[in-house]
């Protein structure tokens, strides 16, 4: 089912697919499983990326204490969506730091909760390229016979020099190493990606646009680099040692990474909505998304162009 609106965007949005997918309004609840990241604790690096901001993951997040039973952030999601956006249908999503860190077992366990809940249709679950075991696969896949299932998979660049930058701590082959063998199990992915990373100019951001149409994603989200208290790149910022892109800039690069997406890529994201008083800049970022996506598609109709144009 395809609204008006659908139909007349110039990218293949998330909202349209859940909608063709479904035939109703669906909504994710982004959860808190308690997992760590192996960025942080030492098992693929340690500092973790420069730009990380943990209580930016879910409100269930907080440094002082454990997420609540995941039973709980279900039900209190559910209602709150049900709410808002009169949702009848839900997808988990396993948000906050890496969902796959933890033993397979563990993550059965844990997964499994979804089980208990039949309003709930989808399984998403966000990481990192180098946290997908075989085992990890084969137990994430085997939730496609029940559920809408994807993986979420951070890049951020498809450049070496810019994921050192950053501390990363995974590499573009990482990346694409994971994205096939996740394909061998028919298992969508969905590409992170950050555009305005530091020292990176606009043929390093279009690039990445070229790999990932390459790599055959199915999904992209893209968001503008912010810069939050407390982090490494709040350092980096007050030294003066970081350019930050502004609205309009974002407006037309996002028009430019799309240009080289083919159309059939799903947009799961353009722009994040920052709240909270921690935001350093920049300060358009916390100014709500809708009025970046509407600058977006404003410049998609100002050129004439749409998502895939540049593929002839
Ligand atoms: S991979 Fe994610 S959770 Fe881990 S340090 Fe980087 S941004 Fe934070």
């Amino acid at each position: 089912m395809q609204s008006a609106d659908d139909k007349t965007k110039r990218y293949r949005s998330f909202g349209s697919y859940l909608r063709e997918t479904f035939g109703c309004r669906v909504q994710k609840i982004g959860l808190d499983a308690g997992f760590s990241c192996p960025n942080r604790d030492g098992t693929s690096g340690t500092g973790g990326c420069t730009y990380c901001d943990n209580a930016g993951f879910s409100h269930h997040t907080s440094a002082d204490a454990p997420p609540p039973p995941l039973e709980k952030q279900l039900a209190h999601g559910m209602k709150h969506m049900a709410r808002r956006f009169k949702a009848k249908k839900f997808i988990a999503y396993f948000q906050a730091f890496t969902g796959t860190h933890a033993h397979t077992e563990a993550l059965r366990r844990t997964y499994q909760v979804i089980r208990d809940f039949p309003e709930i249709v989808g399984l998403f679950i966000a990481t990192r390229p180098d946290c997908v075991g075989e085992q990890v696969l084969e137990l994430i896949a085997s939730y496609r016979r029940d559920y809408l299932t994807w993986l979420e998979l951070g890049l951020q660049s498809a450049n070496d020099t810019t994921l050192r930058r950053i501390n990363r701590g995974h590499t573009v082959e990482n990346f694409s190493r994971a994205v096939e063998r996740a394909h061998e199990r028919s298992l969508p992915v969905c590409a992170h990606v950050i555009l305005g990373l530091p020292g990176e100019r606009r043929e390093e951001m279009l690039a990445t646009a070229d790999f990932l149409a390459g790599c055959g994603v199915e999904s992209v989200k893209l968001h503008c680099l912010h810069v939050m208290e407390g982090t490494r790149l709040a350092r980096q910022w007050r030294d003066g040692k970081l350019e930050l892109l502004d609205q309009r800039e974002y407006a037309g690069l996002v028009c430019d990474f799309l240009e080289r997406l083919p159309p059939e890529v799903i947009i799961g994201r353009l722009a994040v909505d920052v709240r909270g008083k921690n935001l350093l800049g920049p300060r358009w970022c916390g100014r709500g998304k809708q009025d970046t996506v509407r600058m977006i598609e404003l410049e998609f109709e100002r050129r004439g162009s749409r998502q895939g144009s540049l593929l002839g």
